[in-house]
C-alpha cells in the first residue's frame, strides 16, 4: 500500500491591540502597560449597570486604513453586534464586536516564503474590544483569581485569513507581514510578546489534490511567531498521524504548551449561535461616506510591497535584495537613510545582508539594538572605497562597531589597521609567500589560475588582512611571470 500524501490547509485569525489614546467605547486611558491594576477604568469599561458605550472615532479608522492596506472591500454600511458568553474576564457578560456586517471583506496579502511569492486571501477584518486581564496566583496557600479590568475595552481588531496558507512557514511569513503591515500604518505596535498582536490559527490536512477541505483544529492563543510555527508543525503531524491509522479528526479547540511543545484539547468547537449575536443596540450603524474613503486612502503610507517594488525599480536592487530590505520597518529606515548619504545601493544591500544580518542573528538583535547607525556604516564603506582600509579589515571593524558603537576611524587608528599599500613592505610578503610555497608556485607555471588566489591568500594572512589584495595580486603576478 502506498502512502498517501497529506496536504496542511491552515487559516488564521489575528488580534491586533490598536493603539488609540482611549479605550474603543470610553474616555479611559488605553495605555495600560507597566500601570497598577484597575487605575485604567471608568463605569463603561467595569460594565456598570445604565452606561452607555460611546465610538472611538479614532480606532473606527485606524480599522478602515488597515482594511484598506489589506486590499479589502470597506463597507458602505457596518454596524456592532453583541457577542454573548459567560467569562470572568469579560465583564458584561458580552462582548461588542461586528458580526453580519464587519468594516472590511475581501481582501489579500502577499507573502514571501524562501523566495516564491504567494496571496493569502483575507476574508474580513473587523472591530471589537478586548477583555478584562485574569491573574491567577497562590495567596497563604489559597489559589486566588483576580481580575485586572485595564484591558477591558481596549480597541481589537480582528483579521481573518482564507485558509489559503500551506505551511507552517508560511504562516510565520503571514504573520511577520502583517506585524510589519500595522507598525507601517502606525496602528499597532504590532508586537506579539507583549501581547498586541495575538493569533488563533486553524489547521486541518487532506490527502494532496482533494478539493474539498479536512475537519479543522483551532489553536488558541499564541503568543509568539515561533510557537505560531511550532504549533502548527505539530497539529499537522499528529493529524497526519491520525489519518493514517484510519482515526477521523475531531473537531475541537486546543492550546499550545509551549514547555512541552505539544497541543492540548481543550474544548469542543463552539457554534456561532452559541453566542447568540444580535444588533448592538447602544450603539449606531456606521456609514461610510465615499469623500471619508478617498480621505482615508489619501492618508494610507507607503506600504511593504510598494516599498519593495521601489527599491526594484528606482534603486535598481533585484527583487531578493529588495524583499530582505523591507522585511522590516527598522532594516529599511536603516536602509534608506545610509542610501541617502552614499548612494551605492547595491554595495550598502550587500553589506547589510551578508554582514549586518549576520552580526544580528548571531545576537538574536534587531538593527535598532546594535550601537552603531547608518551614518558609521557609511563611513566604514568610504574609508574602503578609497583604499585606506582593505574588505577584511572593513569586516573586523564593523563587527566592532557593532559593540562598541565607535566610529570606524577611531577603530582603525587604534588597532593599527591601516591598509598597506607600501610597495617595499608588499613585495617582502610576496617573496615570502612564494618561497614557502612552491608546490603553488609549481601549479600556477603549469597554468592553475587559483594558486595566485592561494599565494594571495597567504599574503593577506601574513599581514592579518591589511594588505590591499589588488595590489599584492598585482606584485606576485610579476615575480610569478619573472619567474
Ligand atoms: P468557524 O466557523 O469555526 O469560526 P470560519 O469558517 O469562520 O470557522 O473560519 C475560521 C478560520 O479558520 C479562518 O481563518 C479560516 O480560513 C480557517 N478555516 C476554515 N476552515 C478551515 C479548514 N478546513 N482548515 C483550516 N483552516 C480553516
Ligand atoms: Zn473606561
Ligand atoms: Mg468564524
Amino acid at each position: 500500500m502506498s502512502a498517501i500524501h497529506y496536504e496542511p490547509v491552515i487559516g488564521l485569525e489575528t488580534h491586533v491591540q490598536l493603539q488609540t489614546r482611549s479605550k474603543m467605547f470610553c474616555s479611559c486611558s488605553a495605555a495600560y502597560a507597566g500601570a497598577e491594576p484597575n487605575t485604567h477604568v471608568c463605569p463603561v469599561c467595569l460594565a456598570m449597570p445604565g452606561v452607555l458605550p460611546v465610538m472611538n472615532r479614532q480606532a473606527v479608522e485606524y480599522a478602515l486604513l488597515t482594511g484598506l492596506a489589506l486590499n479589502c472591500q470597506v463597507q458602505e454600511a457596518s454596524k456592532f453586534d453583541r457577542k454573548n458568553y459567560p467569562y470572568p474576564d469579560l465583564l458584561k457578560g458580552y462582548q461588542i464586536s461586528q458580526y453580519a456586517l464587519p468594516f472590511s471583506t475581501n481582501g489579500w496579502m502577499t507573502v514571501d516564503v524562501d523566495g516564491t511569492t504567494t496571496r493569502v486571501g483575507i476574508t474580513r477584518a473587523h472591530l471589537e474590544e478586548d477583555t478584562a486581564k485574569l491573574i491567577h496566583r497562590t495567596e497563604d496557600g489559597a489559589p486566588r483569581s483576580l481580575i485586572d479590568a485595564n484591558r477591558s475595552g481596549v480597541p481589537l481588531l480582528e483579521i481573518v485569513s482564507e485558509p489559503d496558507i500551506r505551511s507552517a512557514a508560511e504562516a510565520r511569513a503571514y504573520l511577520q507581514k502583517l506585524r510589519l503591515i500595522v507598525q507601517t500604518l502606525g496602528v499597532s505596535t504590532g508586537n506579539m510578546e507583549e501581547g498586541a498582536m495575538r493569533c488563533d490559527v486553524n489547521v486541518s490536512v487532506r490527502p494532496a489534490g482533494s478539493e474539498t477541505l479536512g475537519t479543522k483544529v483551532e489553536v488558541k492563543n499564541l503568543n509568539s511567531a515561533r510557537s505560531v510555527q511550532r504549533a502548527i508543525e505539530y497539529e499537522i503531524e499528529r493529524q497526519r498521524r491520525a489519518l493514517e491509522k484510519g482515526d477521523r479528526v475531531l473537531q475541537e479547540t486546543r492550546g499550545w504548551d509551549d514547555d512541552r511543545g505539544t497541543t492540548v484539547s481543550q474544548r469542543s468547537k463552539e457554534e456561532a449561535h452559541d453566542y447568540r449575536y444580535f444588533p448592538e443596540p447602544d450603539l449606531p450603524p456606521v456609514f461610510v461616506s465615499a469623500e471619508w474613503l478617498a480621505d482615508l486612502q489619501a492618508r494610507l503610507p507607503e506600504l511593504p510591497d510598494q516599498r519593495r517594488e521601489r527599491y526594484m525599480k528606482d534603486l535598481e536592487l533585484n527583487r531578493y535584495d529588495a524583499v530582505q530590505l523591507t522585511s522590516s520597518l527598522s532594516v529599511s529606515r536603516f536602509f534608506e537613510e545610509a542610501v541617502r548619504l552614499y548612494p551605492n545601493p547595491k554595495t550598502l544591500a550587500n553589506w547589510i545582508q551578508s554582514e549586518l544580518f549576520r552580526l544580528l542573528h548571531e545576537r538574536d538583535a534587531e538593527i535598532e539594538d546594535l550601537a552603531m547607525g547608518p551614518a558609521d556604516l557609511v563611513q566604514l564603506l568610504k574609508l574602503e572605497a578609497e583604499g585606506t582600509i582593505s574588505r577584511a579589515t572593513a569586516k573586523q571593524v564593523l563587527e566592532e562597531m557593532a559593540r562598541s558603537g565607535k566610529a570606524p576611524e577611531a577603530i582603525v587608528r587604534e588597532r593599527e589597521l591601516l591598509q598597506i599599500s607600501d610597495a617595499g613592505e608588499l613585495e617582502r610578503a610576496a617573496a615570502d609567500a612564494i618561497s614557502a610555497n612552491p608546490q603553488a608556485v609549481a601549479d600556477y607555471q603549469a597554468g592553475k589560475q587559483q594558486a595566485l588566489g592561494f599565494l594571495t591568500g597567504q599574503v593577506m594572512r601574513a599581514t592579518r588582512g591589511k594588505a590591499n589584495p589588488a595590489l599584492v595580486n598585482e606584485i606576485l603576478e610579476r615575480h610569478l611571470q619573472e619567474g
